[in-house]
C-alpha cells in the first residue's frame, strides 16, 4: 500500500470542447436552451471527459411535459416492456466493458469494481424485464363479511404516473438501474437527473434504451446541479413520485417540498459490522477490507464502524492492519488497482480532517490516513468514541472506526446509537448469537457472516431512521412505483 503521487492535471482542451447534445427530451438529443455547460472531469487526473449542457427552466419543463404526454398516450403492454428491457439488457451485456470504462473514468472507480457494476446493470435490466410480466394484484375475500356474500373483489396494480429519478455519483449506472427500468416495467414514464459529476453512464444508458426501441417521451434525461434545477423538479406537480438516492440532507429537502406525493428515499449511513469472539477472524477481516474500502468507501452500505468483542480485538486489529497494507491504491483504470481516488480532492481533504480530529480526541491511527490530492490511504482507527465524526457521521471515505464491546447487548446499543439504519453485518459461528443480534439491530437488512456491504439486485434494499424510506430491489421498487386498485363485483342472479 503506497500513496500514489498526485498526477498533474493533464492539459485539456476545455475551452474549445464542444457541448455534447447530451440531454434527451421527447426522443431528441439536445444541448438545451440555456447556452450553459459544465465539464465532466476524471477524478483520477482531472482530464476532461466531456462538456455537457446544463438544463434551462424551459428544458426541464419540456422534459416533464414529454413524460406526462407519453404517460397519457403511449401505453406499452407488459410484453412490450419486457421485450424492450430484455433487449437493453442484451446490449449492456455485449458492451459491458465500455460501460465499465465509462464508470471508471467518470467516478474514479477501480475497473475491478466498475466491471461488477456493469455486470449488475444488465442483470438488473433482465430482472426488471421479467418482473414486467409478473405485476399482479390479489384476491380480496369480501364475501367473508355478512351481507357481502354475493360480492367478489380483487386488486390490480396500476402505474403511479410520471416519476422523477434523481441519482448520486457513487454508482452512476447502478443507482439509475434501480429507478429507470423498474419505472418502465411498471408502466410509468420518467425524468432522470443524474449526479452532475457523473452524467456519462446515464447518457450511455439512455442511448441504450433508445437503441432497444423505447418510444419517445417514456424516459427523458436532464442534466445540471441539484442546487440549480432541483427545486424546479421538486415543485412540478406533474410528477406523481420521486425516487431519490443520495444524501440524507437532500432527502429531507425532497420530503419538505413534495408534499403528499410518493417518495422513495435511499439515503446515507455509517454502517456497522459486528465481529463476535467466536467468529472466523481471517474471514471477517478479509470481508471487512473489501466491504470497507471498495470504491474508497464511497458506498452507502460501506463498513464504517467495526464492533469487535474485546477478547479478540487486538488479534483482529493485527490481521486487519496486515490486510489493509496489501491494498493496491492507484490508477483506477489499471487491472491490479483495488482502490482509486475519492470523487474529488475536497472529499479526501474532509475525510483526512475527520481522521486528524479523531486522533486529537484520543483515537489511535493503526494504519493509513495519508492523503495526496484525491487519494486517501485506507485507514483504520481504533479506540474511537461515539461522539467522534468518524463514528457518528457518514464518512463516505476509505476509513474504518473500530470499537470494542463486552456483551452482546453492548454491541447492540453501539450499533443502534446512530441516526442511520441501512444495513449491518455480523460475524459469528453461533446461529443463536446471529439471530439475537439480527432481531435487535435497527436496520433495513442484516447480513450474517458477511458485511453490511452485501447487495444483489433482487433483494429488498433500503433503510430505517434517517437512511430512508421505501425499498428498492427490482420487485420491491415496482411495488413502490405502482398502486393497488380495488375492483368489487356485486354479482346478481344470472337470467
Ligand atoms: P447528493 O445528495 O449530494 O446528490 C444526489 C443527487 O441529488 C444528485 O443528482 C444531486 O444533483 C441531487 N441534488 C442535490 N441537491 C438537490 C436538491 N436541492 N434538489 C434535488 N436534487 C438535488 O449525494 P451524492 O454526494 O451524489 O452521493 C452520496 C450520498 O448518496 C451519500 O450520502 C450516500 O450514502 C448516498 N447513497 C445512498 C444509497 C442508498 O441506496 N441508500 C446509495 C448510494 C448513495
Amino acid at each position: 500500500m503506497t500513496l500514489p503521487i498526485k498526477t498533474a492535471s493533464r492539459p485539456t482542451t476545455a475551452d474549445d470542447e464542444a457541448i455534447r447534445p447530451a440531454m434527451f427530451i421527447d426522443g431528441q438529443w439536445t444541448v438545451g436552451t440555456s447556452g450553459e455547460s459544465t465539464l465532466v472531469r476524471a477524478p483520477y487526473d482531472g482530464r476532461v471527459l466531456a462538456r455537457v449542457p446544463v438544463a434551462s427552466r424551459d428544458d426541464v419543463d419540456r422534459a416533464v411535459g414529454a413524460a406526462a404526454r407519453a404517460y397519457r398516450t403511449t401505453k406499452l403492454t407488459p410484453f412490450e416492456r419486457y421485450e424492450i428491457l430484455a433487449r437493453a439488457s442484451a446490449i449492456i451485456r455485449e458492451r459491458a466493458d465500455e460501460f465499465a470504462r465509462t464508470i471508471s473514468d467518470e467516478a474514479g472507480k477501480a475497473m475491478k469494481d466498475a466491471r461488477i457494476e456493469a455486470r449488475r446493470a444488465w442483470q438488473t435490466f433482465l430482472l426488471a424485464a421479467e418482473e414486467a410480466k409478473r405485476i399482479h394484484g390479489e384476491g380480496v375475500p369480501v364475501e367473508a363479511t355478512p351481507g357481502s356474500e354475493n360480492r367478489m373483489a380483487f386488486t390490480v396494480r396500476e402505474p403511479i404516473g410520471v416519476v422523477c429519478a434523481i441519482t448520486p455519483f457513487n454508482a452512476p449506472l447502478n443507482q439509475i438501474n434501480h429507478k429507470v427500468p423498474t419505472a418502465i416495467a411498471a408502466g410509468n414514464t420518467v425524468v432522470l437527473k443524474p449526479a452532475e459529476r457523473t452524467p456519462l453512464s446515464a447518457i450511455r444508458l439512455v442511448e441504450t434504451l433508445e437503441e432497444a426501441g423505447l418510444p419517445k417521451g417514456i424516459v427523458n434525461l436532464v442534466l445540471g446541479p441539484g442546487g440549480r434545477i432541483g427545486d424546479q423538479l421538486l415543485e412540478d406537480q406533474r410528477f406523481a413520485a420521486y425516487s431519490f438516492t443520495g444524501s440524507t440532507d437532500v432527502g429531507r429537502r425532497i420530503r419538505e417540498l413534495v408534499g403528499l406525493r410518493r417518495t422513495l428515499l435511499e439515503l446515507g449511513s455509517n454502517s456497522a459490522t459486528i465481529v463476535h469472539r467466536d467468529a472466523d477472524l481471517e474471514r471477517a477481516a478479509s470481508a471487512i477490507v473489501r466491504g470497507g474500502y471498495a470504491y474508497a468507501g464511497q458506498i452507502c452500505i460501506s463498513v464504517q464502524r467495526v464492533l469487535v468483542h474485546e477478547s479478540v480485538s487486538e488479534q483482529f486489529l493485527g490481521i486487519l492492519a496486515a490486510k489493509v497494507r496489501e491494498i493496491v491504491v492507484g490508477d483506477p483504470s489499471a487491472d491490479e488497482t483495488d482502490v482509486g481516488p475519492m470523487i474529488g480532492e475536497d472529499q479526501a481533504k474532509r475525510a483526512e480532517a475527520w481522521i486528524r480530529e479523531a486522533v486529537q480526541q484520543g483515537a489511535r491511527l493503526v494504519v493509513g490516513g495519508e492523503r495526496n490530492g484525491p487519494f486517501l490511504m485506507p485507514a483504520v482507527l481504533a479506540e474511537v468514541r461515539p461522539e467522534m465524526k468518524v463514528v457518528c457521521m457518514e464518512a463516505f471515505a476509505p476509513l474504518l472506526a473500530v470499537e470494542t464491546y463486552r456483551t452482546l447487548d453492548e454491541a447492540i446499543a453501539s450499533a443502534n446509537e446512530t441516526m442511520y439504519g441501512l444495513q449491518a453485518g455480523i460475524f459469528t459461528s453461533s446461529i443463536d448469537t446471529a439471530m439475537y443480534l439480527a432481531r435487535r439491530i435497527e436496520v433495513g437488512g442484516v447480513i450474517i457472516n458477511d458485511t453490511s456491504n452485501y447487495r444483489v439486485d433482487q433483494m429488498p434494499y433500503g433503510g430505517v431512521k434517517n437512511s430512508g424510506m421505501g425499498r428498492e430491489g427490482v420487485r420491491y421498487a415496482i411495488e413502490e412505483l405502482t398502486d393497488p386498485k380495488l375492483i368489487v363485483l356485486n354479482l346478481g342472479k344470472p337470467e
